[in-house]
């Protein structure tokens, strides 16, 4: 786990650096997200079924998060679409300098979509501008429907809440009217879909949305909201 009192030049250092990896993703006309879950939520899997339906038409890329391990950078090789895998070793996060170091890797100017699958973890990912133009975040409905009451910043700074694996409601107490409730009172601007990974259901509805993005941000009218604002759990004298 890392250290929760880290020291402010750091976390300027930090901001800076997600700040630099916007205008990178800027100026090459990339539309990139943080995609953000618990451990177990689905976003590997949704992340196949996204690459299955736009790999054929735009140009992806994905940065995997990890702890250690690359089952899920595995998991999406069959997509033909380039995979860095970054393992975070002991850190439950990722850091916008690791993802400045894996976009020296990239060629920007030949990307439409970039993917940043997050370590699962619902609290410090949240707390970390990576530059991306929007958050996603999915929850299932097999969490429990108390997680936007838990876990306040990370559903306030969402831009997408994805509830997935609807297929299994009947099998929960899951309250998506409450759930939703509560995210949409942190969030008002929250959009929220219903979608199951595993019988494909809402996916429709998913990939146009991500597809207006892709399309909003080569014509720059896609406006982005501030993510950088993220870190006072961290340095609560901030
Ligand atoms: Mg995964
Ligand atoms: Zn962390």
């Amino acid at each position: 786990m890392h250290d929760v009192r880290v020291e402010k030049p750091l976390l300027e250092k930090t901001d800076a650096a997600g700040k630099a990896n916007r205008e990178r993703f800027e100026q090459n006309g990339v539309y990139a997200i943080n995609l953000m879950s618990a451990p177990g939520s689905g976003k590997t899997s949704l992340l196949e079924r996204t690459l299955e339906r736009l790999a054929p038409e735009m140009k992806i890329a994905v940065i995997e998060g990890d702890i250690q391990g690359s089952a899920d950078a595995d998991r999406l090789s069959k997509f033909g679409v380039p995979v860095f895998q970054l393992n975070t070793h002991d850190a439950c996060h990722l850091d916008p300098r690791q993802i400045a170091n894996a976009l020296d890797r990239m060629d920007l100017t030949d990307l439409d979509l970039l993917v940043i699958e997050n370590v699962g973890n619902l609290v410090c990912p949240a707390e970390f501008d990576l530059g991306e133009q929007d958050r996603v975040m999915l929850l299932s409905v097999t969490e429990g429907d108390d997680k936007p009451e838990k876990y306040p910043l990370m559903f306030s700074t969402a831009d997408l809440m994805l509830l997935n694996k609807t297929d299994l409601l009947f099998a929960t107490n899951f309250d998506i009217e409450k759930a939703s409730d509560v995210a949409k009172g942190l969030n008002p601007d929250l959009d929220i879909q219903q979608i199951s990974c595993r019988t494909g259901d809402g996916l429709d509805l998913w990939i146009d949305w991500l597809k207006d993005r892709v399309g909003k941000t080569k014509s720059g009218t896609h406006k982005i909201n501030n993510h950088a604002h993220s870190h006072h759990d961290h340095n609560p004298k901030d």
